[in-house]
Protein backbone atom coordinates (compact mmCIF):
# COMPACT_ATOMS: atom_id res chain seq x y z
CA UNK A 1 0.00 0.00 0.00
CA UNK A 2 1.45 3.57 -1.18
CA UNK A 3 -0.34 6.68 -1.33
CA UNK A 4 0.41 10.44 -1.71
CA UNK A 5 -2.09 12.40 -1.12
CA UNK A 6 -2.72 16.06 0.42
CA UNK A 7 -3.93 19.55 -0.86
CA UNK A 8 -1.94 22.22 -2.09
CA UNK A 9 1.23 22.37 -0.80
CA UNK A 10 2.24 19.60 2.36
CA UNK A 11 1.37 16.06 0.91
CA UNK A 12 1.82 12.50 2.75
CA UNK A 13 3.56 9.52 2.02
CA UNK A 14 2.72 6.18 3.66
CA UNK A 15 3.76 2.81 3.38
CA UNK A 16 2.47 -0.49 5.77
CA UNK A 17 4.23 -3.66 5.07
CA UNK A 18 6.23 -6.26 7.87
CA UNK A 19 9.63 -6.15 8.38
CA UNK A 20 11.24 -7.56 11.65
CA UNK A 21 8.61 -10.11 11.72
CA UNK A 22 6.14 -7.01 12.62
CA UNK A 23 4.59 -4.70 11.18
CA UNK A 24 6.12 -1.79 10.21
CA UNK A 25 4.27 1.88 9.07
CA UNK A 26 6.07 4.78 7.63
CA UNK A 27 4.38 8.29 7.20
CA UNK A 28 6.52 11.72 5.32
CA UNK A 29 5.23 14.67 5.28
CA UNK A 30 6.81 16.84 2.57
CA UNK A 31 6.33 19.95 0.61
CA UNK A 32 6.67 18.89 -2.83
CA UNK A 33 4.61 15.63 -4.13
CA UNK A 34 6.57 15.62 -7.21
CA UNK A 35 9.92 15.08 -5.98
CA UNK A 36 10.70 11.73 -5.36
CA UNK A 37 8.17 9.96 -4.87
CA UNK A 38 9.19 6.37 -2.50
CA UNK A 39 10.89 7.36 -0.32
CA UNK A 40 9.11 5.43 2.57
CA UNK A 41 10.05 1.98 0.27
CA UNK A 42 13.62 3.15 0.35
CA UNK A 43 13.28 3.29 4.12
CA UNK A 44 11.67 0.20 4.35
CA UNK A 45 14.53 -1.72 2.27
CA UNK A 46 17.13 0.02 5.16
CA UNK A 47 15.62 -1.23 7.90
CA UNK A 48 15.10 -5.02 5.89
CA UNK A 49 19.06 -4.92 4.64
CA UNK A 50 19.52 -3.78 8.52
CA UNK A 51 17.95 -7.03 10.03
CA UNK A 52 19.05 -9.69 7.24
CA UNK A 53 22.98 -8.03 7.87
CA UNK A 54 23.68 -7.71 11.45
CA UNK A 55 20.30 -8.30 13.68
CA UNK A 56 19.00 -11.06 12.71
CA UNK A 57 19.84 -15.06 13.77
CA UNK A 58 18.02 -16.26 10.91
CA UNK A 59 19.92 -15.06 8.02
CA UNK A 60 23.03 -16.73 7.80
CA UNK A 61 24.73 -14.03 7.00
CA UNK A 62 23.59 -12.00 9.71
CA UNK A 63 26.68 -10.60 11.73
CA UNK A 64 24.77 -12.03 14.59
CA UNK A 65 24.36 -15.33 13.10
CA UNK A 66 27.99 -15.45 12.35
CA UNK A 67 29.28 -14.21 16.14
CA UNK A 68 26.48 -17.11 17.45
CA UNK A 69 28.25 -20.14 15.22
CA UNK A 70 31.66 -18.92 15.91
CA UNK A 71 30.59 -18.74 19.95
CA UNK A 72 29.75 -22.98 19.27
CA UNK A 73 33.50 -22.92 19.07
CA UNK A 74 34.33 -20.12 21.64
CA UNK A 75 35.73 -18.45 18.72
CA UNK A 76 36.25 -14.52 18.15
CA UNK A 77 34.19 -13.20 15.12
CA UNK A 78 35.48 -9.91 12.89
CA UNK A 79 32.21 -7.15 13.76
CA UNK A 80 31.82 -4.19 11.98
CA UNK A 81 32.76 -0.97 14.49
CA UNK A 82 28.96 -0.38 14.92
CA UNK A 83 27.74 -3.46 15.88
CA UNK A 84 30.74 -3.57 18.23
CA UNK A 85 29.58 -0.52 19.68
CA UNK A 86 25.60 -1.25 20.23
CA UNK A 87 27.20 -5.19 22.03
CA UNK A 88 29.07 -2.94 24.20
CA UNK A 89 26.00 -0.60 25.13
CA UNK A 90 24.12 -3.45 25.61
CA UNK A 91 26.34 -5.34 28.27
CA UNK A 92 26.33 -1.76 29.94
CA UNK A 93 22.74 -1.87 30.41
CA UNK A 94 23.23 -5.49 31.52
CA UNK A 95 25.71 -4.31 34.28
CA UNK A 96 23.59 -1.16 35.35
CA UNK A 97 20.15 -3.32 35.31
CA UNK A 98 21.77 -5.83 37.61
CA UNK A 99 21.86 -8.42 34.74
CA UNK A 100 17.95 -8.20 33.86
CA UNK A 101 18.48 -7.13 30.60
CA UNK A 102 20.51 -9.76 28.34
CA UNK A 103 21.57 -10.61 25.19
CA UNK A 104 23.48 -13.44 26.07
CA UNK A 105 19.89 -15.01 26.54
CA UNK A 106 19.68 -17.03 22.99
CA UNK A 107 20.13 -20.75 24.78
CA UNK A 108 17.35 -19.74 26.65
CA UNK A 109 14.86 -17.93 24.48
CA UNK A 110 15.71 -20.36 21.88
CA UNK A 111 14.27 -23.35 24.66
CA UNK A 112 11.37 -21.68 25.49
CA UNK A 113 10.96 -20.86 21.66
CA UNK A 114 7.84 -18.28 22.63
CA UNK A 115 7.10 -16.87 19.04
CA UNK A 116 6.78 -20.97 17.61
CA UNK A 117 4.58 -21.78 20.96
CA UNK A 118 2.22 -18.30 20.86
CA UNK A 119 1.70 -19.14 17.39
CA UNK A 120 0.44 -22.87 18.23
CA UNK A 121 -1.50 -21.51 20.83
CA UNK A 122 -3.32 -18.78 17.98
CA UNK A 123 -3.92 -21.64 15.61
CA UNK A 124 -5.81 -23.58 18.56
CA UNK A 125 -7.25 -26.99 18.38
CA UNK A 126 -5.67 -29.68 16.27
CA UNK A 127 -2.10 -30.16 15.60
CA UNK A 128 0.75 -29.85 18.08
CA UNK A 129 -0.47 -28.50 21.54
CA UNK A 130 2.36 -25.42 22.63
CA UNK A 131 4.66 -26.55 25.54
CA UNK A 132 6.87 -25.24 28.17
CA UNK A 133 10.22 -26.11 28.69
CA UNK A 134 11.07 -28.62 31.83
CA UNK A 135 12.29 -26.89 34.81
CA UNK A 136 16.07 -28.93 34.85
CA UNK A 137 16.06 -27.87 30.38
CA UNK A 138 15.73 -24.30 31.96
CA UNK A 139 18.90 -24.26 34.25
CA UNK A 140 20.89 -25.91 31.51
CA UNK A 141 20.26 -23.54 29.14
CA UNK A 142 21.01 -21.28 31.85
CA UNK A 143 24.39 -21.86 32.43
CA UNK A 144 25.20 -20.71 28.65
CA UNK A 145 23.95 -17.85 29.41
CA UNK A 146 25.25 -14.41 30.91
CA UNK A 147 26.88 -10.77 29.99
CA UNK A 148 30.17 -11.68 31.57
CA UNK A 149 30.48 -14.54 28.37
CA UNK A 150 30.11 -11.57 26.35
CA UNK A 151 33.52 -9.76 25.26
CA UNK A 152 33.89 -6.87 22.89
CA UNK A 153 36.56 -5.19 21.30
CA UNK A 154 36.87 -2.53 18.61
CA UNK A 155 36.05 -5.17 15.70
CA UNK A 156 35.97 -8.24 16.96
CA UNK A 157 33.39 -9.92 19.56
CA UNK A 158 33.69 -13.13 21.69
CA UNK A 159 30.89 -15.34 23.39
CA UNK A 160 32.13 -18.21 25.48
CA UNK A 161 31.01 -21.57 24.17
CA UNK A 162 27.18 -22.13 23.80
CA UNK A 163 26.65 -18.75 24.77
CA UNK A 164 24.56 -17.08 21.74
CA UNK A 165 23.03 -13.83 21.53
CA UNK A 166 19.46 -12.89 20.99
CA UNK A 167 19.15 -9.13 19.91
CA UNK A 168 15.15 -9.51 19.92
CA UNK A 169 14.96 -6.99 22.89
CA UNK A 170 16.77 -4.24 20.82
CA UNK A 171 16.41 -4.57 17.26
CA UNK A 172 13.05 -2.31 16.80
CA UNK A 173 14.33 0.59 18.57
CA UNK A 174 18.14 0.74 16.80
CA UNK A 175 16.22 0.10 13.35
CA UNK A 176 14.08 3.68 14.56
CA UNK A 177 18.04 5.02 15.26
CA UNK A 178 18.86 3.84 12.00
CA UNK A 179 15.90 5.35 9.98
CA UNK A 180 16.63 8.86 12.22
CA UNK A 181 20.34 8.99 10.83
CA UNK A 182 19.32 8.41 7.33
CA UNK A 183 16.04 10.94 7.47
CA UNK A 184 18.49 13.74 8.46
CA UNK A 185 20.92 12.98 5.46
CA UNK A 186 18.12 12.27 2.82
CA UNK A 187 16.42 15.69 3.95
CA UNK A 188 19.35 17.69 2.79
CA UNK A 189 18.29 20.32 0.37
CA UNK A 190 15.12 18.44 -0.37
CA UNK A 191 11.53 19.16 0.87
CA UNK A 192 11.34 16.16 3.42
CA UNK A 193 9.68 17.96 6.45
CA UNK A 194 8.69 15.41 9.27
CA UNK A 195 7.07 11.79 10.39
CA UNK A 196 6.34 8.91 12.02
CA UNK A 197 7.68 5.33 12.01
CA UNK A 198 6.84 2.48 14.01
CA UNK A 199 7.66 -1.08 14.03
CA UNK A 200 5.40 -2.86 16.08
CA UNK A 201 5.79 -1.61 19.90
CA UNK A 202 8.47 1.18 19.04
CA UNK A 203 7.32 4.56 17.48
CA UNK A 204 9.48 7.22 16.44
CA UNK A 205 8.50 10.70 15.62
CA UNK A 206 10.83 12.76 13.48
CA UNK A 207 10.63 16.63 13.62
CA UNK A 208 7.17 18.57 13.99
CA UNK A 209 4.07 18.04 12.00
CA UNK A 210 3.73 20.63 9.02
CA UNK A 211 0.71 21.77 10.48
CA UNK A 212 1.67 22.48 14.10
CA UNK A 213 -0.01 19.84 16.05
CA UNK A 214 1.65 17.84 18.65
CA UNK A 215 2.10 14.03 17.61
CA UNK A 216 -0.03 11.72 19.15
CA UNK A 217 0.90 8.49 20.17
CA UNK A 218 -1.21 5.83 21.59
CA UNK A 219 -0.12 3.56 24.39
CA UNK A 220 -1.41 0.10 24.50
CA UNK A 221 -3.92 -1.02 27.22
CA UNK A 222 -2.55 -4.46 28.30
CA UNK A 223 -5.93 -5.96 29.18
CA UNK A 224 -7.73 -4.71 25.91
CA UNK A 225 -6.13 -6.08 22.53
CA UNK A 226 -6.36 -2.63 19.73
CA UNK A 227 -7.18 -0.55 22.71
CA UNK A 228 -5.13 2.02 24.92
CA UNK A 229 -5.05 3.83 28.15
CA UNK A 230 -4.38 7.15 26.58
CA UNK A 231 -1.58 8.80 24.37
CA UNK A 232 1.65 10.82 24.17
CA UNK A 233 1.46 14.39 22.63
CA UNK A 234 4.84 14.54 21.12
CA UNK A 235 6.59 17.62 19.72
CA UNK A 236 10.30 16.99 17.39
CA UNK A 237 12.11 13.73 17.89
CA UNK A 238 10.85 11.13 20.27
CA UNK A 239 10.85 7.27 20.14
CA UNK A 240 8.37 5.36 22.19
CA UNK A 241 8.81 1.37 22.89
CA UNK A 242 6.29 -0.43 25.41
CA UNK A 243 6.74 -3.85 26.13
CA UNK A 244 4.40 -5.70 27.46
CA UNK A 245 3.09 -9.73 28.15
CA UNK A 246 0.00 -9.51 25.80
CA UNK A 247 2.21 -9.82 22.99
CA UNK A 248 3.34 -13.11 22.52
CA UNK A 249 2.89 -16.10 24.83
CA UNK A 250 1.21 -18.99 25.89
CA UNK A 251 -0.98 -20.39 28.54
CA UNK A 252 -0.30 -23.95 30.33
CA UNK A 253 -2.63 -24.83 33.04
CA UNK A 254 -4.05 -21.41 33.44
CA UNK A 255 -0.14 -19.85 33.57
CA UNK A 256 0.31 -17.36 31.20
CA UNK A 257 4.15 -17.66 29.68
CA UNK A 258 5.49 -14.66 28.07
CA UNK A 259 8.19 -13.44 25.82
CA UNK A 260 10.00 -11.49 28.52
CA UNK A 261 11.99 -13.68 30.57
CA UNK A 262 13.87 -13.23 34.16
CA UNK A 263 17.60 -13.60 33.59
CA UNK A 264 17.79 -14.64 37.44
CA UNK A 265 15.00 -17.45 37.25
CA UNK A 266 15.15 -18.59 33.49
CA UNK A 267 11.12 -18.20 33.68
CA UNK A 268 9.02 -15.28 32.11
CA UNK A 269 9.62 -11.89 34.24
CA UNK A 270 7.37 -11.46 37.32
CA UNK A 271 7.72 -8.43 38.25
CA UNK A 272 4.01 -7.01 38.97
CA UNK A 273 3.84 -5.43 35.46
CA UNK A 274 2.08 -5.88 32.71
CA UNK A 275 3.43 -3.35 30.48
CA UNK A 276 6.42 -0.85 30.46
CA UNK A 277 6.75 2.18 27.55
CA UNK A 278 9.52 4.28 27.34
CA UNK A 279 10.25 7.47 26.09
CA UNK A 280 13.59 8.99 25.12
CA UNK A 281 15.78 10.41 22.35
CA UNK A 282 17.15 7.20 21.60
CA UNK A 283 15.26 4.54 19.50
CA UNK A 284 18.02 1.68 21.29
CA UNK A 285 17.40 3.08 24.94
CA UNK A 286 13.65 3.43 24.51
CA UNK A 287 13.55 -0.53 23.26
CA UNK A 288 16.51 -1.46 25.55
CA UNK A 289 15.00 -0.02 28.86
CA UNK A 290 11.32 -1.25 27.99
CA UNK A 291 12.57 -4.80 28.09
CA UNK A 292 15.30 -4.07 31.49
CA UNK A 293 12.20 -2.01 33.16
CA UNK A 294 9.91 -5.31 32.71
CA UNK A 295 12.19 -7.72 34.65
CA UNK A 296 12.75 -5.68 37.19
CA UNK A 297 9.18 -4.04 38.03
CA UNK A 298 8.27 -0.42 39.12
CA UNK A 299 10.53 0.88 41.73
CA UNK A 300 13.93 -0.43 40.02
CA UNK A 301 12.49 -0.15 36.55
CA UNK A 302 11.88 3.73 37.53
CA UNK A 303 15.11 4.75 39.08
CA UNK A 304 17.09 2.60 36.08
CA UNK A 305 15.06 4.61 33.47
CA UNK A 306 16.20 8.11 35.34
CA UNK A 307 19.49 7.20 35.58
CA UNK A 308 19.48 7.07 31.40
CA UNK A 309 17.42 10.07 31.17
CA UNK A 310 14.29 7.88 30.04
CA UNK A 311 11.01 9.08 30.59
CA UNK A 312 8.79 5.69 32.01
CA UNK A 313 5.14 4.47 32.51
CA UNK A 314 4.14 1.39 34.10
CA UNK A 315 1.27 -0.37 34.11
CA UNK A 316 0.74 -2.97 37.10
CA UNK A 317 -0.87 -6.21 37.13
CA UNK A 318 -4.30 -4.11 38.92
CA UNK A 319 -3.89 -2.00 36.13
CA UNK A 320 -2.40 0.80 38.15
CA UNK A 321 -0.98 3.22 36.22
CA UNK A 322 2.69 4.42 37.57
CA UNK A 323 4.62 7.57 35.69
CA UNK A 324 8.27 9.68 35.55
CA UNK A 325 7.29 13.69 36.15
CA UNK A 326 8.25 13.72 32.31
CA UNK A 327 6.12 11.00 31.13
CA UNK A 328 3.25 12.37 32.99
CA UNK A 329 3.78 15.75 31.24
CA UNK A 330 3.50 13.97 27.85
CA UNK A 331 0.43 10.86 28.76
CA UNK A 332 -2.85 11.90 28.78
CA UNK A 333 -5.02 8.95 29.84
CA UNK A 334 -8.38 8.00 27.98
CA UNK A 335 -10.03 7.88 31.55
P1 LIG B 1 8.89 -7.04 21.58
O1 LIG B 1 9.85 -7.84 20.78
O2 LIG B 1 7.55 -7.65 21.72
O3 LIG B 1 8.85 -5.61 21.19
P2 LIG B 1 10.78 -6.61 23.71
O4 LIG B 1 11.37 -5.44 23.06
O5 LIG B 1 10.50 -6.47 25.16
O6 LIG B 1 9.43 -7.06 23.07
O7 LIG B 1 11.78 -7.82 23.48
C1 LIG B 1 11.46 -9.13 23.85
C2 LIG B 1 12.42 -10.07 23.19
O8 LIG B 1 13.73 -9.90 23.73
C3 LIG B 1 12.08 -11.52 23.41
O9 LIG B 1 11.27 -12.01 22.39
C4 LIG B 1 13.44 -12.17 23.44
O10 LIG B 1 13.89 -12.41 22.12
C5 LIG B 1 14.33 -11.12 24.05
N1 LIG B 1 14.39 -11.17 25.52
C6 LIG B 1 13.59 -11.83 26.39
N2 LIG B 1 13.94 -11.57 27.68
C7 LIG B 1 14.98 -10.71 27.63
C8 LIG B 1 15.79 -10.07 28.62
N3 LIG B 1 15.59 -10.24 29.93
N4 LIG B 1 16.79 -9.26 28.18
C9 LIG B 1 17.01 -9.06 26.87
N5 LIG B 1 16.30 -9.64 25.88
C10 LIG B 1 15.28 -10.44 26.25
MG1 LIG C 1 12.47 -3.96 23.99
Amino acid sequence: MLTACGGSKVSRESLTDTAMGTMVNMTIYRKNASEEEALCKRLMEMVREYERECLSWRAEDSLTAKVNKAGEQGEACRVTGEYAELLKKCRELWEDSQGAFDVTLGELTGLWDLDRQAALAASSGQGEKPQIPDRQAVMDALKYCGGEKLQITDNSVRLEKYCRLDLGSIGKGVALDLLQENLEELSQGKSILAGIFSLGGSVMTWRSKPDGSPWKVAVADPFDRGGSIGYLELTGNWCVSTSGDYERYVEVDGVRYHHILDPATGYPARSGVCSVTILSKSGFLSDALSTACFVLGVEKGMALAESYGAEVLFVDTEGKITMSDGMAEAFHGER
